[in-house]
């Protein structure tokens, strides 16, 4: 096994050349992100309000597509959010991967709401349309309400959130498909996946609303930030109010019409925001090549990797070898931290956790599967 592992760090030490420590994904900033910030201080707009914030919310829409874009102040707000604007309340299921990072499931708890876990697929590693079907064929039934109901615990199913795993587009029409035959809201967590798009659209525009993040390990960065996307005009104008701590828009007074949230994204972070999204486009290429070799080198060791599935394209946040079995995923992540390279396994799976263990969930062979074998190599964008 020592010499497979030897030939990994090699292609990837190649990969990345005079460096000491590779780390898994650092930001890089070669363009216009000192002068927005700069120019941002300069005219004392730092805060909630600003040109910024405004500017980000159009290159959003461009980008992605979706009629409206709310920026937001991180990922995790936003998909709190985004299950807000969904109708999700207390006592409501809402479907999801055991396969994600934490956030996804925090959300949910937020409104004291329970995640159900779905499997997800083995080559999108993204939430699985077959596992979902399957689910509600079996266990799901439409109320008198029109609502979707869980036969079992008898709570509502309200929405679901499929998360586009390390930026791999999942198969989201059928799961959108899916939702709708069963009346259940659609909110994808497209955290990860900026730049990635499936059969031509942009990842988090299938369903009614989609969130992203600009955390500093994402493809594009803003310190901290997030997103809220939607085609539907109303959600978007509550989205912001919300955000605002539900303000009565006036010149000097203070109303507030419901309980709201300081969820905005500062002006500060927007100008970081905008320059690095002007850089999305090439950022996407570079780490598109960066994958392709690594496809190659890998390919001849007889390793497998993760590969957009046809019709979809990754932004390659994260790109990711499968090993044998979880002992020699555990010798690998060994071997490569304690030589220089930063390697990690996948989250710990949400129904594990003791936060989230002991529900009804659909059976997970396939997120055990990849969770025993798969483990997320160096992705940054490489400069000259
Ligand atoms: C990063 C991330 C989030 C939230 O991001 P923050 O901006 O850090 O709050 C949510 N979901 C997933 C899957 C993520 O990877």
């Amino acid at each position: 096994m020592q010499k497979v592992f030897e030939d990994i760090l090699s292609v990837i030490k190649d990969a990345f050349p005079a460096q000491a420590l590779i780390p898994l994904h650092a930001p890089v900033f070669p363009g216009n992100e000192r002068k927005y910030v700069l120019d941002a201080i300069d005219s004392t707009y730092v805060s909630s309000v600003g040109a910024y914030v405004n500017k980000f919310e159009r290159m959003m829409c461009d980008i992605t597509g979706a009629s409206h874009a709310v920026a937001i102040v991180n990922g995790t707000n936003a998909l709190h959010l985004a299950l807000i604007l969904a109708g999700v309340v207390r006592e409501d299921e809402v479907l999801s991967q055991s396969l994600t990072f934490i956030a996804t499931c925090n959300a949910i708890s937020y409104l004291s709401a329970t995640p159900v876990f779905i499997d997800v697929d083995k080559d999108t590693i993204g939430l699985s349309a077959d596992s979902l079907r399957q689910f509600l064929d079996k266990n799901a039934r439409i109320g008198q309400d029109g609502f979707c109901y869980n036969k079992r615990s008898g709570k509502r199913i309200k929405a679901c959130v499929p998360m586009h795993t390390f930026g791999f587009p999942c198969r989201i029409d059928e799961i959108a498909q899916i939702c709708a035959q069963w009346n259940i809201m659609l909110v994808e967590d497209a955290a990860e996946s900026l730049g990635s798009s499936y059969k031509g659209k942009h990842t988090g525009t299938f369903g009614t609303l989609g969130t992203f993040s600009f955390n500093g390990n994402k493809t594009v960065t803003c310190g901290g930030g997030g997103a809220i996307v939607t085609n539907d005009e109303n959600l978007a104008r509550r989205a912001k109010h919300l955000s605002t701590q539900a303000k009565v828009p006036h010149a000097w007074e203070f109303v507030h019409d419901e309980v709201g949230f300081n969820y905005r994204m500062p002006n500060l972070n927007a100008a970081l925001a905008c320059a690095q999204l002007e850089e999305l486009n090439s950022f996407v290429s570079n780490k598109r090549d960066l994958a392709q070799l690594y496809h190659r080198k890998f390919k001849s060791l007889k390793l497998s990797i993760l590969e957009e599935i046809t019709g979809s394209k990754s932004n390659y946040w994260l790109n990711g070898i499968f090993f044998e079995n979880r002992h020699q995923r555990d010798e690998f992540l060994t071997y490569s931290n304690e030589n220089g390279v930063m390697t990690r396994p996948v989250w710990e799976l949400m129904h594990r956790l003791k936060m989230f263990s002991g529900g009804h969930n659909a059976p997970l062979p396939n997120s055990e599967w990849i969770a025993d074998r798969l483990v997320n190599i160096p992705s940054s964008v490489r400069m000259e």
